[in-house]
C-alpha cells in the first residue's frame, strides 16, 4: 500500500476457518497417498494453530511402488489426517478443526470424544456418517466448499 493511503476496509482479512481451511489445503500437499490426499489443522480457543497434519502411513514407514497399486488393500494402513491432527493434542485444547475433505465416520467420533467444537471441511465424503454425529452431539459441521480455490497443480487462491 502506498504512503499516502489509507486503509478503507479489513474485510480482505481471511475468517479464521478459511486460514484453517488453506493451512489444511498445504498440509494434504504434503500427503503421500496417491489416490485421496487429506490435509487438517486444528486452531484452539485463541485462535492459534496447534497443528497441522495429512493423511499417510505410519511415521518411519517406508511404502514400496507395490504397496500403492491396490488402492482397496492399501486403506486399512492409512492413518487419517484427523488421526494425526487428535494425536497433536489433549481433549479440551481445540476448538476448531479444518479438514479438506468431510470426516468419515470414524474421526467424526474422534474429533467429538477430543471435544472440537467446530468442524470445516471442504469436499463432501458421501459415505460419512458425520452429520448425524455432529448433529447428535452439538458439533457444527460446515462445508467451505470450493476454498481455497485450486487452479493448477495445488496452487490456491483466496
Ligand atoms: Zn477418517
Amino acid at each position: 500500500m502506498a504512503e499516502n493511503q489509507r486503509p478503507t476496509s479489513t474485510t480482505a482479512r481471511l475468517t479464521i476457518p478459511e486460514y484453517a481451511m488453506a493451512l489444511a489445503h498445504v498440509a494434504s500437499l504434503r500427503s503421500e497417498d496417491p489416490f485421496r490426499k487429506v490435509g487438517a489443522v486444528a486452531i484452539d480457543f485463541d485462535n492459534r494453530v496447534i497443528g497441522t497434519a495429512y493423511n499417510g502411513l505410519a511415521p518411519g514407514y517406508d511404502a514400496d511402488l507395490d504397496f500403492w497399486a491396490d488402492r482397496d488393500a492399501r486403506r486399512k494402513y492409512m492413518l487419517h489426517a484427523e488421526v494425526n491432527l487428535c494425536s497433536l493434542f489433549t481433549r479440551g485444547n481445540v476448538r476448531l478443526v479444518a479438514c479438506t475433505t468431510k470426516p468419515c465416520t470414524s474421526c467424526m467420533q474422534m474429533l467429538c470424544a477430543y471435544g472440537v467444537k467446530e468442524v470445516y471441511f471442504r469436499e463432501d465424503y458421501p459415505e460419512s456418517e458425520a452429520d448425524a454425529i455432529a448433529k447428535r452431539y452439538g458439533i457444527q459441521l460446515i462445508q467451505l466448499a470450493n476454498y481455497p480455490q485450486i487452479i493448477q497443480s495445488g496452487e490456491i487462491t483466496a
